[in-house]
């Protein structure tokens, strides 16, 4: 609730779909081309031409629509949308509209208490994207031109349809976040908000207590092709604010479409929002029914890989706090880098540990993901492992992972190069203890006397002279029994 007011917020998501050809012709999806160079007659909407369905394209829509719960329809069907802007040279837009593939999934997000509740998903489409305009000038205001570049044209994308099920911006955010994460499994997109393979409009309508009509009906404000999850809550914050200030002021509120502006973090009038009937839909000539058999639905269905739902209890099951498994669930390519290693290493917390700390700072200042990390799986569990035989102390593996990290050498490699494996020896250390408890009798004397802290500058000295490389445990215990020995 917001000054009295529900928020509603509804979220149409676009997708890029991976294939290597475009959903009508073959010319190639590759983004950063030079522009105009992935085109030939039937993306440019030349007249004459016909489209051909590419049918990868469909089967990673299935994909996505099973892995979201949705219900795919056997039989669905193509229509035109029709209008007119420069990134869309046939004036249409081939898509589906009242026979979708498909139907009535959900997406499960977690509030804070842990609770997990489902956000409807209305329906998923597939479609065309257009093509991208280029504007000349700082902004668009001042635009002195624009380039049209159609290598965009034609790629396909599915189209995913939430119920207005949210109630708040970090909602949004938590279902953003939770779609994003279950795709990314399927490898059916690149997923970049950034570079526009997945972009999101939010529906924003508050809804008075005492309205009791659909939520449909109330006036509803759609916020255009935010770039990242962060600005889609932002957006939404944003005009929430806005439109409950409206109110209360006895304003109504316009439905329309914004854009959100990122340096402000507002929303600002674009166009009085279109009706469906604008668009004027009709059946697409050129393309038959799609038709698709159940057998090879449920076989995508059976092919399905363990998705975030499954990898959480997983993972809870094997005793990873979920804070952490939270970490690696929505990150795909660490999850896949634990799983590698998790199979090498039993203790899986502290991998965990070692993961989501030192690896990841170290990617972190390198430019490099847990896919491309210079130390992979096999090299850290090698030196966990060093660890656990106790060649090295926690304090020198961190220096070892870092030289791992810059040489591309195994731990055991900078070990021995750098003579770095911890001393084990009693003997040695004892004479180490002895010549740092006759040069400190001061502090001794101040631990005698019940000063704890005295001990940790004399472990402090040790490990000084043994350049860290003794363990620190035996360091302890021989201070405490020499110590105690000398008083008796
Ligand atoms: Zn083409």
């Amino acid at each position: 609730m917001n000054n009295g007011y529900q928020v509603i917020v509804g979220l149409e998501v676009h997708v890029e779909l991976k294939t290597n050809s475009k959903l009508f012709c073959l010319c190639s999806t590759q983004f950063g081309a030079s522009p105009n160079s992935q085109t030939c007659p039937v993306c440019l909407g030349m007249p004459g031409v016909l489209p051909v369905l590419n049918q990868e394209a469909i089967r990673m829509a299935v994909r996505s629509a099973l892995a979201l719960h949705c219900q795919v329809h056997a039989f669905s069907k193509f229509d035109r949308k029709q209008y007119f802007y420069p990134d869309l040279p046939k004036a249409y837009q081939i898509s589906q509209y009242d026979q979708p593939l498909a139907e009535y999934g959900w997406v499960g997000i977690r509030s804070g208490n842990g609770e997990t509740h489902r956000i409807g998903i209305r329906r998923i489409h597939v479609e065309e994207d257009a093509g991208k305009l280029n504007h000349l000038g700082q902004r668009l205001g001042d635009a002195t031109g624009s380039l049209v570049d159609l290598n965009r044209a034609g790629v396909p994308l599915v189209e995913i349809v939430s119920e207005p099920d949210l109630r708040s911006a970090e909602e949004a955010r938590l279902y953003l976040t939770e779609l994003r994460a279950t795709l990314s499994y399927l490898n059916v997109s690149d997923l970049r908000m950034e570079e526009g393979s997945m972009r999101c409009d939010a529906n924003v309508s508050l809804r008075p207590a005492e309205y009791q009509g659909e939520l449909e009906d109330l006036p509803r404000v759609e916020i255009k092709n935010v770039n990242s999850i962060r600005n889609v809550q932002r957006g939404i914050e944003y005009e929430v604010q806005r439109q409950s200030e409206r109110l209360a002021q006895g304003e109504r509120i316009v439905k329309e479409t914004r854009g959100f502006d990122d340096a402000t973090g507002t929303t600002y009038s674009q166009r009085s929002k279109e009706e469906a009937n604008d668009y004027r839909y009709f059946p697409e000539p050129d393309l038959p029914p799609l038709e698709l058999e159940e057998a090879w639905i449920k076989n995508i269905g059976d092919g399905l890989p363990a998705l975030p739902e499954a990898i959480r209890e997983d993972l809870a099951s094997r005793g990873i706090p979920s804070k952490d498994a939270e970490v690696l669930v929505l990150d795909r390519e660490a999850y896949e880098y634990w799983c590698a290693a998790a199979d090498l290493y039993e203790d899986e917390r502290t991998l965990t540990n070692w993961m989501l700390s030192d690896v990841s700072r170290l990617l972190n200042a390198r430019g490099e993901s847990f896919a491309r990390a210079s130390v992979n799986p096999p090299s850290l569990v090698e030196l966990l492992r060093l660890i656990d035989k106790g060649t090295l102390s926690g304090r020198m593996a961190k220096e070892v992972l870092e030289l791992m990290f810059e040489s591309g050498k195994s731990a055991a490699m900078v070990v021995e190069e750098k003579g770095l494996s911890q001393i084990t020896d009693t003997e040695a250390i004892r004479a180490v203890v002895l010549a740092v408890l006759r040069e400190h009798q001061a502090v001794v004397a101040d631990y005698l006397s019940g000063k704890d802290k005295a001990l940790a500058f004399l472990v402090g000295q040790v490990m000084k002279r043994t350049r860290g490389q003794a363990k620190p445990d035996l360091v302890n215990q021989l201070l405490r029994d020499t110590i105690a020995g000398d008083r008796e």
